[in-house]
């Protein structure tokens, strides 16, 4: 079984690591240094050189490296706080508003896809939620009525007697299907956005890290593993692989490992009757599984199967976790050999809401909790709309964004949240 993300043996080498290497005190000051070659920093990169500025994407270890390349590559509408919470929490204006960004996130990552070419496996397959319970079934009727009503967004739902049309298990109790998604090869999508961004005049650099980042009059000196580099403004753009480096950013997020195996690939008669259209899936439990097929027809099959970040323990024992989770609801598939696991690192706010803004004099974006291949290319190219001087007014903004208390960027309180919500699954 590898132990890296299936995705990168789709990806050459060559499109992952960049060929300058050296910052190495001879690199003349740039416009913006941007921290972390994942899609925030990549869009980001890609508007501020396409508008002159000079950049830099300082990259500690490969392009794509942090979630950009390991996640489930589903492309979806919405956030991880879901339409009903949105409206309880923000009103039906503002909630909608908030829904309306998030499909422009996904148009807008159509439209970069088109413009700059990008071969990823761009699909619009839409997605299933599966209702793990009855009871989850009947919310998604009342989900169905709010986001007509409220959000003008339609969804059609599937029982569970029909649901062997889109969902090859016995397990789930009924379907909601939302044409919105997409789907996507989550490593291409990151190496084309770097190419684009190369292609606009940022340079990308790759195993370089930034250890340190201090003001000296109006000027950033970024302290760096290979020399320093001086820049006008800086932009954070490392979301749940945000280190010591940005510690004000930290405190602010919450990194929380969710893990995927991949099966070896299956027959086309397999695949087609485990997802006969295609689609990607998530289900309603709080410790989800989230399931999709890859274009080699593999099962790729992940969830929050452990609360801690990724180590090669975490994710052997993730591995065995997932593996009787996609038994329990493949049987079928028990004998299918797994050939690849992996985790990554999601970046949790407070809220469950993503961000954007300026925090100690530093841009930054991040905290999509999940839900970050639209939002962060969304927000990463806002952002850098707002460095470039365009006055943007947007509901994500939030320069005044607080920290979580008795937090230093050290999660001492996920055993006890996971537990929670291992809890909140067996009585909800
Ligand atoms: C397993 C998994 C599954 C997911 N599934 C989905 C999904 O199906 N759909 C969806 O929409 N979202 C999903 N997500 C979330 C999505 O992948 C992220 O929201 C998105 O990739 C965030 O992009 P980013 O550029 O902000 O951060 P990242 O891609 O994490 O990039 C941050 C980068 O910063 C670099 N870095 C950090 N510190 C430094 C430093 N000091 N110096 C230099 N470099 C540094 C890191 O090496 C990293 O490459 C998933 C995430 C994971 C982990």
């Amino acid at each position: 079984m590898k132990d890296y993300p299936y995705w990168w043996d789709t990806v050459p080498q060559s499109t992952v690591h960049s060929s300058h290497s050296i910052v190495g005190g001879h690199q003349s000051p740039v416009d913006i240094a941007i921290v972390g070659a994942g899609y925030t920093g990549l869009a980001a990169a890609r508007h501020l050189a396409r508008v002159g500025a000079t950049v830099a994407v300082l990259e500690r270890e490969r392009i794509g490296f942090g979630a950009s390349s390991r996640n489930g590559g589903q492309v979806l509408t919405g956030f991880k706080v879901g339409p009903a919470a949105l409206v309880a929490r923000y009103g039906e204006r503002r909630a909608r508003e908030l829904f309306d960004r998030s499909r422009d996130s996904i148009e807008r990552v159509e439209a970069l896809i088109a413009q700059e070419s990008i071969d990823c496996e761009y699909e619009r397959v839409g997605h299933l939620q599966a209702a793990w319970k009855r009871s989850h079934f009947e919310a998604f009727r009342d989900e169905r009525e709010l986001l007509s009503r409220v959000f003008h967004h339609r969804v059609e739902l599937v029982s569970r007697a029909d649901q062997r049309t889109e969902l090859g298990s016995g397990v789930y109790h009924g379907l909601l299907v939302d044409e919105g998604s997409r789907a996507l090869n989550p490593a291409r999508y990151a190496a084309g956005l770097a190419g684009a961004a190369t292609r606009a005049g940022a340079r990308v650099v790759t195993g370089v890290g930034v250890t340190r980042l201090a003001k000296s009059g109006s000027r950033w000196i970024v302290s760096t593993t290979d020399g320093d580099v001086e820049a006008r403004d800086v932009l954070l753009a490392t979301n749940g692989y945000t280190n010591g480096a940005a510690p004000a950013l930290q405190r602010r997020l919450v990194p929380i490992g969710s893990y995927i195996i991949a099966t070896e690939p299956l027959s086309a008669a397999e695949a087609a009757s485990v997802l006969p259209r295609g689609r990607v899936v998530f289900d309603s439990k709080h410790y989800l599984y989230y399931f999709r097929l890859t274009s080699d027809r593999r099962l790729l099959f992940g969830g929050r199967a452990e609360f801690s970040r990724p180590g090669p323990e975490t994710t052997r024992r993730a591995a065995a976790i997932l593996r009787s989770g996609l038994v329990k609801i493949f049987p079928e598939l028990a004998a299918k050999a797994i050939e690849y696991a992996w985790g990554g690192n999601v970046a949790f706010t407070r809220d469950q809401m993503p961000r954007a803004g300026r925090l100690d004099g530093m841009y930054f974006a991040g905290g999509y909790c999940g839900h970050g291949i639209a939002m962060a290319t969304y927000l990463g190219e806002l952002v850098a709309r707002r460095m470039a001087g365009e006055p943007i007014e947007h509901p994500l903004f939030d320069d005044l964004f607080a920290p979580i208390p008795f937090y230093n960027g050290r999660p001492w309180f996920l055993p006890l949240v996971g537990a929670y919500y291992r809890f909140r699954d067996l009585v909800d």
